[in-house]
């Protein structure tokens, strides 16, 4: 391949006449509406997922979290930043899942970009069945995971469909619309939900991340989780030794994990109390092969129903 000359002082020449037209904000920044449609910036997956449903083709939406990170551990850049100060709607959860939102809403609130906090009112403190698993580091925290509830979600779904109707009010009928859909599928995941698990055999399910106490709580189950609220926290040998005791006087026969390669302390559990790993996705972020193969928060959430039925009835 030949390789092109560089000449430094017509690089200038043209980075000056950029800078002097003004043509340079707008290649690095482009405009905030694209075809005239309000552009809306969303933290996690949920989110996302339930702005895009109500958006449809009217609205431009944007996930701030990148696909296959992990959402509890997430900082935006500086540049990830200035971005969302193009929205128009910027919605995020609250609590300690985007805890770096808080600070932007404020800064955008300033800015006009309207703002929805989806899980406002909607935390509660991480919820025990069983209260001799209360810890001095994870006994008093909100748990954030509130979209994990069918029910709750709705509120959710609900809160962002009126910003972005209120921002756009030419297309406020086709959103709200697409709203009475969305809770509609919300409906039905619930009543499908409370048929399979309510009759079911056991109540208890073990998780290595504690994301399902909303869940549990909605259909009267109980989680017992491996580590906190955080998929990081480790769980001391201690807690190991319990929960393996515990799983054998329940007769557990399932370790439920975020993804199938997610936690070596799982299997290591499962090894030591005879249990087998199953899946069950707490919905907090999407790796690109799933954004790929179509999957979204019905898929995942029906998937996830599926291996509770089978940990709770086996
Ligand atoms: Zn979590």
């Amino acid at each position: 391949m030949k390789r092109k000359k560089f000449y430094p002082a017509l690089a200038l020449l043209v980075a000056a006449f950029f800078l002097i037209t003004g043509c340079w904000h707008r290649v690095s920044r482009p405009a905030p509406q694209e075809n005239g449609k309000i552009k809306i910036y969303t933290t996690m997956y949920p989110l996302y997922d339930f702005a895009a449903k109500i958006a449809g083709d009217m609205a431009v939406v944007e996930k701030v979290v990148p696909a296959g990170v992990e959402a509890h551990d997430f900082e935006p850049s500086p540049k990830l930043v200035a971005g969302i100060y193009e929205a128009d709607v910027f919605v995020y959860l609250g609590g300690s899942i985007d805890p770096w939102a808080e600070k932007l809403a404020e800064q955008l609130l300033k800015e006009g970009v309207t703002v929805v906090k989806a899980g406002e009112g909607l935390f509660q403190e991480e919820f025990h069945g069983d209260e001799e698993n209360v810890s001095e580091e994870n006994g008093h925290h909100l748990d954030p995971h509130v979209w994990l509830d069918p029910v709750l979600a709705k509120t959710m779904a609900e809160r962002i469909a009126g910003a972005i109707a209120a921002k756009d009010g030419e297309n406020a009928a086709y959103y709200r619309k697409n709203l009475e859909e969305l809770k509609k599928r919300l409906d039905d995941l619930d009543e499908k939900y409370r048929n399979s698990l309510l009759p079911a055999k056991k109540r208890d399910f073990v998780v290595n991340h504690a994301a399902f106490g909303y869940l549990a709580r909605r259909y009267n189950l109980n989680q017992i989780a491996i580590s906190g609220l955080s998929p990081q926290q480790e769980p001391s040998p201690k807690k190991l030794a319990e929960l393996s005791k515990l799983c054998k006087e329940k007769d557990i026969r399932y370790i439920m994990v975020e993804a199938a390669s997610s936690s070596k302390l799982a299997d290591v559990l499962a090894r030591e109390t005879g249990t087998k790993v199953l899946v069950l996705h707490p919905l907090e972020n999407l790796t690109e092969e799933d954004m790929k193969a179509g999957k979204d928060y019905f898929s995942i959430m029906l998937e996830n129903l599926e291996n509770l039925k089978k940990a709770l009835n086996e």
